[in-house]
C-alpha cells in the first residue's frame, strides 16, 4: 500500500516561494540586462497563472511590459502597464503599483506627454518606503528626476538625481550610479556647463574602469553631447558609431533615436549636410515604428535648422510650423498647468516627509536607537502637565551601568558600545504603552512611566535589573559581569519640574551606588 505524503513532491507553497524569489530576482536585474528578462518572465507568468497566483502573474506581466518599452514596443508596453496599474490599485498592492507608475512614466515620456510622465513618476516615488531594495528606490527616484527635467524643473530634477546617486553609491550599485551620473551630465550639457559635464564624464569612466561596465547607448549619447559642446564633431561620430552598428545595448526605448538626433546635429554643425539628412530620415522611420512622438517633434526642429543651413528657407519655415504644431499638441497649456499643480502637491508632501524624518532623527540616539536627552527635555514637561491634569502619578528612573569604565578599559570601547546596545534593547522592552526609554548620555539611561506609582515602578525596575544581570553576557564581556544601579523617583500628582525630579532620582541612584551597586533605590528607601 502506498501513502501520499505532502513532502514527496514540491508543495504548492514551495512552488510559490520559488516563483516569488524568481520574480524578485528579475525585478532587481540591472537595466542593461533587460534582454535576459522576457523569457523567464513569460515562464513565470504562465506558472503563476496555473497556480492562480495573481499578484505574481501581474509582477511578471509588468516585467514583460518594461522589456516591451525598452525594445520599442511602446504601445504594447504602455497598455499592459496600465492593466497592471489598475489591478494593483484594486488589490492595494503598493509595491506593484509604484513599479507600474514608474513604467507608465517611461511610457508617457516616450509618447511625448511629459505632464503625465511626471504624474506617474511622482506617484511612483510617493509610494516608496524604506524597506524596498535600495537599487529599486534609486531607480524610482531617477524616473522622477528625468520627468522633472522634461517638464522644465531642472533644479528639482537634479536634486532627485543626487538622492538617487547617493543611494546607489551606498548600495554599491554601479549601474544605477552611472544612470544617475549620466542624467546629471545631461543636465550640465543643457545648462552649457562643460567643465561640470566633463568632470562627471571622467567619473563615469573611472567607474567603468573599476567595474568593467559597458556603456549603453544613452550613456554614449550623453558623452557625445558633451563633445558637441567643445565642437569635437569627430569625437561624436566615434562615440555613436558602435550604437549605429548595433554593437551597444540600447537600454532605453528611445536611446537609438536620441543618438541619431545627436548625430544629425553634429553633422549639420560640421557642414556635412547629406549625412545629417540621412540621420534624420533614419530617425523619422524609427520614431514612426516606435511611436516616439516627443523625439519626432525634435526631429522636425532639427530638420528646419538643416533646411535653413542649406538655404532652403521655404521648407525650413514649413518645418518650423510643423514643429510648433507638434510640440503645442504635446505640451498644451492645460497639461503644463497640471504638471505644475502636481509638482506643488508633491513638494508639500515631500517637505513634510523630510521634516518628519529629521525631527525623528533629532530625537534619537544614534548608537542605540532610543530617544535622546533632547526628546526627554521636550516631552517630559508635557507628560507632567498631563499627570497633573489627571491627578495621576508619574515615575522616572535613572539607570546607570556599574563599573562600566572597566568594560571599556579591559576589553574595548567597541565592546562597551555593544553592551550599551544590548542594555538599550532590554530597556526598550521594559517600557510598554505610554512609558518611554531614553539614553541620556554615556552609560546613563532614563525610563519614564506615566500613570505608575512608586511600588509598581520599583517592581518594574527590579525586574529590569535582574534581567540585565542575567543576560548572556559571556560571548561579549567574558568573565566581566554587567549590572546596573537604578534610582527612581515619583511625582504623585504631576507636580514638580523635570530638573527637581532628575535631581531626586540622581540622589537615589547615588545611594544605590554607595550601598554596593546592582540595586534599585526609590524615594521610600531614600
Ligand atoms: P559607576 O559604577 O560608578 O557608574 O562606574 P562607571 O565606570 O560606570 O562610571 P564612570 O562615570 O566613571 O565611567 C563611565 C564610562 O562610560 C566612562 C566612559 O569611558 C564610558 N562611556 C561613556 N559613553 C560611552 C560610549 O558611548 N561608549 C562606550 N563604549 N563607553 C562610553
Ligand atoms: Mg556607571
Ligand atoms: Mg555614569
Amino acid at each position: 500500500m502506498t501513502t501520499e505524503t505532502a513532502n514527496c513532491v514540491p508543495t504548492e507553497f514551495d512552488r510559490l516561494g520559488a516563483l516569488e524569489a524568481a520574480v524578485a530576482e528579475l525585478e532587481s536585474r540591472a537595466n542593461s540586462q533587460f534582454r535576459t528578462v522576457r523569457e523567464p518572465a513569460t515562464r513565470i507568468r504562465r506558472e503563476a497563472e496555473e497556480l492562480g497566483a495573481e499578484e505574481l502573474y501581474q509582477r511578471a506581466e509588468l516585467l514583460i511590459a518594461s522589456v516591451d518599452l525598452r525594445e520599442g514596443r511602446v504601445g504594447e508596453g504602455g497598455q499592459s502597464a496600465h492593466r497592471v496599474q489598475a489591478w494593483a490599485e484594486r488589490h492595494d498592492s503598493s509595491y506593484l503599483l509604484a513599479r507600474a507608475h514608474r513604467q507608465l512614466s517611461v511610457f508617457y515620456r516616450y509618447v511625448g506627454d511629459a505632464a503625465d510622465g511626471l504624474k506617474h513618476a511622482v506617484q511612483g516615488v510617493a509610494l516608496l518606503t524604506d524597506d524596498w531594495p535600495v537599487s529599486i528606490r534609486a531607480q524610482q527616484l531617477m524616473a522622477l528626476s528625468v520627468a522633472l527635467e522634461e517638464t522644465g524643473s531642472p533644479v528639482d530634477g537634479e536634486r532627485r538625481a543626487r538622492e538617487a546617486l547617493a543611494l546607489a553609491m551606498a548600495a554599491g550599485d554601479h549601474e544605477t550610479t552611472l544612470l544617475a551620473l549620466n542624467n546629471m551630465v545631461y543636465s550640465a550639457y543643457e545648462n552649457n556647463d562643460e567643465p561640470a559635464a566633463r568632470a562627471m564624464v571622467a567619473e563615469m569612466h573611472e567607474i567603468q574602469a573599476r567595474t568593467g561596465h559597458r556603456f549603453g547607448a544613452n550613456e554614449l549619447d550623453t558623452m557625445a553631447r558633451v563633445e558637441l559642446m567643445g565642437a569635437h564633431y569627430d569625437a561624436v561620430e566615434d562615440l555613436l558609431t558602435p550604437v549605429m552598428a548595433d554593437l551597444v545595448v540600447a537600454n532605453e526605448g528611445d536611446a537609438v533615436a536620441e543618438c541619431l538626433l545627436t548625430l544629425a546635429l553634429a553633422r549639420r554643425l560640421a557642414g556635412r549636410y547629406p549625412a545629417a539628412q540621412a540621420a534624420l530620415d533614419a530617425n523619422l522611420r524609427i520614431c514612426g515604428q516606435r511611436g516616439l512622438a516627443a523625439i519626432r517633434a525634435r526631429i522636425r526642429e532639427e530638420q528646419a535648422a538643416l533646411y535653413a543651413a542649406t538655404g532652403r528657407y521655404a521648407e525650413a519655415y514649413e518645418e518650423h510650423r510643423a514643429f510648433h504644431a507638434d510640440s503645442a499638441a504635446l505640451l498644451s497649456v492645460q497639461r503644463d498647468a497640471r504638471a505644475r499643480a502636481l509638482q506643488a502637491v508633491f513638494d508639500a508632501n515631500e517637505a513634510r516627509r523630510a521634516s518628519e524624518h529629521f525631527r525623528e532623527m533629532a530625537h534619537r540616539d544614534a548608537l542605540t536607537g532610543l530617544h535622546n536627552r533632547r526628546y526627554v527635555n521636550e516631552r517630559l514637561p508635557a507628560l507632567l502637565l498631563e499627570a497633573a491634569a489627571e491627578r495621576r502619578p508619574i515615575s522616572i528612573a535613572i539607570v546607570d551601568l556599574d563599573h562600566f569604565k572597566r568594560v571599556n578599559d579591559t576589553l574595548s570601547h567597541a565592546t562597551g558600545d555593544t553592551v550599551l546596545q544590548h542594555v538599550a534593547e532590554m530597556l526598550a522592552d521594559a517600557v510598554p504603552g505610554p512609558a518611554l526609554a531614553a539614553r541620556m548620555g554615556g552609560e546613563e539611561f532614563m525610563l519614564v512611566y506615566p500613570g505608575i506609582g512608586p511600588e509598581e515602578a520599583a517592581v518594574r525596575c527590579e525586574r529590569l535589573r535582574l534581567r540585565i544581570r542575567a543576560h548572556a553576557w559571556g560571548p561579549i564581556t567574558g568573565a566581566l559581569p554587567v549590572t546596573t544601579s537604578i534610582g527612581i523617583t515619583t511625582s504623585m500628582d504631576g507636580h514638580g519640574t523635570l530638573s527637581s525630579l532628575l535631581a531626586q532620582a540622581d540622589r537615589n541612584l547615588y545611594t544605590a551606588k554607595r550601598a554596593g551597586r546592582d540595586r534599585v533605590v526609590g524615594d521610600i528607601a531614600a
